[in-house]
């Protein structure tokens, strides 16, 4: 039975030290009953406790950390629900494009520069690549070593090295093992080499078998040989029985506590189809993949897949917002056109990026609708007149512009009337409905 916050607080020192990074030993408790926080990270545990909770209380999926230590590195597992609902999923996924063995070193470095450029912004926040995946299959472990090699000086994300045969794994992971590479993969026929190399090099090794059964029986043998961080990998082209046994194992986990399957999971869905790429990327985004292979490298690609993954992992229970103030998009003046919109994250940015497009700098009044967006705010009463027009004068928008016309969205027209005989603003013209509509409405309407 699941421990709960005060079982386990019963059992702690009781000092609110903060040693462990929490005000107080309760705080703590309630983390590690939420499975966020494991009870060894507490220094000053006493033996007794340490033996009592030693299993029940580890989060039953371990987080795996691949890659350097610090910011190139990442870290996938730990989830600690089936359904995004219940809580929220914590580690996101990572997309890993490939370098193919067939590139020479050059079209290899090209690939990995482009990699590296793969990086996108989208409602404020930077999505990217996170990974290489290196084919060495077929190479001489010397040419494997230097690949290996040269791939790691230049890249920006940390690489999964893809082969099965441990003798070329061996000679390329030695050549990059302080970069912490993830060894891909060890199977029933070569787990005791791999998990050897795995071990010499202390890097995290992915598995996989054509059951369950096996998985367990390889990730047993990793833990018995010395490596504990582990991927579980599936077979992304059979898509229907990787997604069955990706939830299988994660119910496992989660649910049962069987700790032999209690690790993130790994698919490679790389073909020649974009299309087809992007689709089943997408569906292992939401079907519990910690990392996912794919050929494509194009923005037409990423960018629905990385949305896919923003969207997904963030917590339902919270809002997306921002800031509430008064926002400068280019180079205002106080001539320029003054808008509002709400502090729903993607209401605003969808405005902000139209401004953007528009070419005409602006002042955007950001109204705090508690993370709702412009028609939800309405009929939630999160919104009104009154609200919009105190806004104005607690951001100071009549100080910054000289006129008083004040451009407000096309889905409140009612607004005009009341903003125009409560405040100074005398001249409400109403925008367009969508945010798409914002350069053409400034280029015609706004004189
Ligand atoms: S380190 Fe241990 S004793 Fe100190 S506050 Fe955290 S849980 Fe309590």
């Amino acid at each position: 039975m699941a421990m709960t916050a005060m079982d386990i607080y019963k059992n702690l020192p009781k000092t609110n030290c903060k040693d462990c990074g929490f005000p107080t030993c309760l705080a703590f408790a309630m983390q590690v009953a939420a499975k966020q926080k494991a009870l060894i990270d507490c220094p000053h545990l006493s033996d007794e406790a340490k033996d009592a909770f030693s299993d029940s209380s580890t989060p039953p999926m371990k987080l795996v950390h691949i890659g350097p230590e610090g910011d190139s590195g990442f870290e996938i597992g730990q989830e600690t629900v089936m359904f995004r609902h219940e809580e929220k999923f914590h580690n996101h996924p990572v997309l890993a494009v490939k370098i193919a063995v067939a590139l020479s070193d050059d079209e290899a470095k090209a690939r990995s520069e482009g990699i590296n450029k793969a990086v996108f912004t989208r409602v404020g926040e930077e999505i990217a690549v996170g990974m290489a995946a290196v084919e060495i299959e077929g190479l001489s472990a010397d040419a494997a070593a230097a690949r290996a090699k040269s791939l790691c000086e230049t890249s920006r994300v940390p690489l999964v090295l893809m082969g099965c045969d441990p003798v070329t794994m061996g000679a390329a992971v030695g050549a990059v093992a302080d970069k912490k590479p993830l060894i891909y993969r060890a199977t029933p026929d070569n787990s005791e080499a791999m998990i050897k190399v795995a071990a010499e090099n202390k890097c995290p090794l992915a598995a996989g078998a054509e059951s369950l059964e096996k998985l367990a029986d390889i990730t047993q043998a990793a833990k018995g040989g010395g490596v504990e961080d582990l991927v579980l990998v599936f077979d992304g082209h059979q898509t229907a029985r990787a997604v069955r046994d990706i939830t299988s194992a994660r119910r496992a986990a989660l649910k049962k506590n069987f700790r032999p399957l209690g690790f993130p999971a790994m698919v490679d869905v790389a073909c020649d189809d974009p299309a087809t790429e992007t689709v089943l990327a997408t569906a292992f985004v939401a079907k519990y993949a910690g990392i996912i292979v794919i050929n494509g490298l194009d923005g037409s690609e990423l960018i629905p897949i990385l949305t896919a993954v923003q969207n997904i992992y963030t917590d339902p229970q919270v809002p997306n917002t921002v800031e509430a103030k008064l926002c400068e998009v280019g180079d205002v003046n106080e001539d320029s056109p003054l808008l509002f919109t709400t502090n729903f994250a993607l209401t605003y940015f969808s405005v902000e990026g139209e401004v953007e497009r528009s070419k005409v700098p602006c002042y955007i009044s950001v109204v705090d609708t508690e993370g709702l967006g412009v028609l939800n705010a309405y009929a939630g009463d999160k919104i009104s007149a009154e609200m919009v027009v105190k806004t104005l004068e607690a951001q100071g928008a009549a100080e910054k512009v000289k006129h008083r016309r004040l451009v407000i969205p096309g889905l409140l027209p009612t607004f005009r009337a009341e903003i125009e005989d409560t405040s100074v603003w005398k001249e409400v013209i109403i925008g367009p409905e969508n945010a798409t509509g914002i350069p053409k409405f400034l280029a015609e309407t706004w004189k």
